[in-house]
């Protein structure tokens, strides 16, 4: 008798999410031999494996990311057969490249997310509900209190956050997470503005930014004209009206100093919180997330059809618990994925990045 667990496409191995027909992983934390990678985040994206395959516009950041990796991608909806699973790659809406992965092996197919948002920022292609038996999903924002306002609203309050600080002679300094954060919320000002508003001031890039906006442009994504801080004379007044783009690590950092006394924020789905900005020590918070919210996940599992429906990282027992109760066969898997909204998480996976920050002047 074939049992549950051999019979299922994708299983937890210490090493990561295995498909046991097709001999390969998908987002690994150990090393294995071949790695299919949802996205360049750096806890689903790690060095080691001996062969990788993402989505074809994710190939850049993924590059800048783990540079010198063998790599194969695959155009979005495009099919390969592998060992006799059928695998192809959807887009996830997340950050630029992010994909969904689905298998179809034996008459079954299984979809396993990564991490994905339903709301379409303009910087990746949207979401795309594929059909399934059986769904991964993350609950990262797993819980009903989580609502995002919508995208056009969150770029309108930051846009006039950082006018009203550049007509007070103040920069603003907002901390997002290097890839995908950063580069949705200057193609989010930019087109918030549209042609006809100026920029209040110069945007200022840490250098954290500057090979992930390299990609971000090469892969066609328009972005606004970014300066660097060596680009600005020291007491330069232009420095008091700058947007100064920032990963959460640089937070009390000497980089920082030659913006004076600037008002900060943060940009996470974690700002909704009471008491997160506080903790941050930050002036503003934006519920600005690259996750979806509570309806945003309900949203895309129903739409998968799918009946059964795996939890990983993230609100897990609530998530399983609320699906089983209206009729999913739910459960959970183990994952070493963490939540690169938030600044520890930040500073734990990026030690890449930080050889990357500018020296202090
Ligand atoms: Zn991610
Ligand atoms: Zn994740």
């Amino acid at each position: 008798m074939e049992t549950q667990q051999t019979a299922d496409l994708v299983v937890a191995r210490p090493e990561g999410l295995y498909c046991p027909p097709g001999d390969f992983y998908i987002d690994p934390w150990r090393p294995v031999s071949h790695a299919v990678i949802t996205h360049a985040h750096s806890d689903h994206a790690r060095f080691g494996h001996g062969h990788y395959l993402c989505a074809e516009p994710g190939r850049g950041v993924l590059l800048a990311r783990l540079p010198g990796i063998t790599l194969d991608t695959l155009p979005y909806g495009a099919r390969i057969v592998h060992r006799g699973v059928t695998l192809s790659l959807h887009p996830a809406g997340h950050v630029l490249g992010s994909a969904q992965v689905r298998l179809e092996h034996g008459g079954r197919v299984w979809v396993a997310s990564g991490d994905y948002k339903v709301e379409d920022d303009g910087t990746c292609p949207p979401f795309e509900p594929v059909r399934c038996d059986t769904f991964i999903t993350e609950s990262t924002f797993g819980l009903p209190i989580y609502r995002w306002p919508a995208q056009a609203t969150l770029m309108a309050e930051i846009f006039d956050w950082w006018r009203v600080n550049a007509e007070a002679g103040r920069a603003s300094v907002m901390y997002a997470y290097a890839f995908g954060k950063a580069q949705r919320i200057l193609h989010g000002l930019m087109t918030h503005a549209g042609s006809d508003v100026a920029l209040p001031g110069p945007i200022v890039a840490h250098g954290a930014l500057t090979s992930l906006n390299q990609a971000y442009r090469e892969a066609g994504v328009a972005l606004p004209p970014v300066m660097q801080a060596a680009d600005l004379a020291p007491r330069s007044p232009a420095l008091r009206r700058a947007l100064v783009m920032a990963p959460p690590s640089a937070h009390g950092s000497p980089w920082l100093r030659r913006f004076g006394d600037a008002s900060d924020a943060f940009a996470s789905g974690w700002m909704q919180l009471r008491g997160t900005r506080r903790r941050r020590g930050v002036d503003r918070g934006f519920a600005l997330s690259d996750h979806a919210d509570w309806p945003g996940l309900m949203s895309a599992i129903a739409a998968t059809g799918a009946e059964r429906v795996i939890v990983t990282h993230g609100n897990v027992p609530v998530m399983v618990r609320y699906l089983s109760e209206r009729g999913w066969r739910a459960q959970a898997f183990d994952t070493a994925y963490g939540d690169e909204e938030d600044t520890d998480a930040d500073v734990a996976g990026g030690t890449a990045e930080a050889g990357a920050e500018a020296p202090p002047a």
